[in-house]
């Protein structure tokens, strides 16, 4: 099925995301996450592309699995050094395998490369027709509520988004975010840009100090100091920070479905007991999340 079909019902949406494997050594418990995650049947599962193609293979083999669970699989590809026929290969894979939807990134610039005045594809928007060109796929895109890193202002970042959607995305996933008034000021700003696509709020349940680092030094995501407090107090205690990130999250869902944001993705980073805990704490009131 199709995401934009999935977006035109009237109800609020949990969607989750997992990576691949990145090498056979861990493929199976890699696989094990994937299904033991799908078996929660969220409204869709994205699978992430490892940098610049690492893990071509392995994203459709994650993606094939998800389908087979009966979960809708959104597949994501990146053009960072990748050529119109290798891209073609990647999407042909794909159309093969059942896949409808493709996440349509540019990708991390590779360690060292400072520019893009090599590739073919500088720019997700540009990566875009060409996905249209062979295939019929739903087409989402992401876009970054603390602005893109490498954007010089967010309103040049928010003129990019325009053009992302221009050239025919249809919905857009955020980075993630820990403070919800940043993302309604973003949401503003894009609306008022005349971006229109449904908006997916990303949440990224951090269980650890060390993940949270990590976070920082790719996002550069401001963190309240809630939740500054609650690494302080339960940081090294993994199973105390796992339940505290787990009501963050809920709390933070909570809010934006309050505030009328109709569709959550969750960043599982593979934890299906992570995933099915916020599900649970959601039951009653997202439709995918209930049991039975
Ligand atoms: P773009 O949309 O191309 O934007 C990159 C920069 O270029 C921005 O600063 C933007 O303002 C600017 N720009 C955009 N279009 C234009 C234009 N037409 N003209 C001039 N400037 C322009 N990375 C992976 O490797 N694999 C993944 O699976 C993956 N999944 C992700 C999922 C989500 C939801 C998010 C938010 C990010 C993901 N990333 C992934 C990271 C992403 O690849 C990086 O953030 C990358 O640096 C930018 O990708 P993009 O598609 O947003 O790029």
């Amino acid at each position: 099925m199709k995401i934009s079909e999935i977006f035109e019902k009237d109800t609020p949406t949990l969607s989750l995301e997992v990576f691949p494997p990145k090498n056979d050594e861990v493929y199976d418990k890699v696989e094990k996450a994937t299904e033991e995650i799908a078996r929660l049947k969220p409204d869709f599962m994205s699978v992430t592309y490892g940098a610049a193609g690492s893990t071509r293979k392995y994203t459709v083999d994650s993606a094939k699995l998800i389908q087979k669970a009966g979960v809708t699989a959104l597949a994501h590809l990146t053009c960072v050094n990748a050529s119109e026929e290798s891209i073609k290969e990647q999407l042909e894979r794909l159309k093969e395998a059942g896949i409808e939807n493709i996440l349509a990134l540019r990708g991390d610039l590779p360690e060292g490369v400072e520019g893009t005045d090599d590739w073919v594809f500088k720019h997700a928007s540009e990566l875009i027709p060409v996905i249209r060109k062979y295939g019929d796929f739903c087409i989402g895109g992401a876009c970054y509520p603390e602005k893109h890193p490498e954007a010089a202002d967010m309103k040049t970042d928010i003129a990019n988004i325009k053009k992302k959607t221009d050239a025919g995305c249809e919905f857009l996933t955020t980075q993630m975010f820990f403070d919800n008034n940043i993302f309604y000021n973003y949401l503003y700003r894009l609306r008022e840009a005349g971006v229109t696509v449904p908006v997916v709020a990303g949440i990224m349940p951090v269980t650890n100090a060390k993940q949270m680092e990590r976070i920082l030094k790719l996002s550069q995501a401001f963190i309240p100091r809630r939740y500054v407090a609650l690494l302080d107090r339960f940081g090294s205690e993994p199973e105390k920070m796992k339940q505290a990130a787990i009501a963050y999250a809920t709390d933070q869902i909570l809010d934006l479905l309050c505030n009328g944001i109709e569709h959550i993705h969750i960043y599982t980073m593979n934890r299906p007991e992570v995933a099915a805990k916020i599900q649970e704490n959601l039951s009653e009131i997202i439709p995918s999340c209930r049991r039975g």
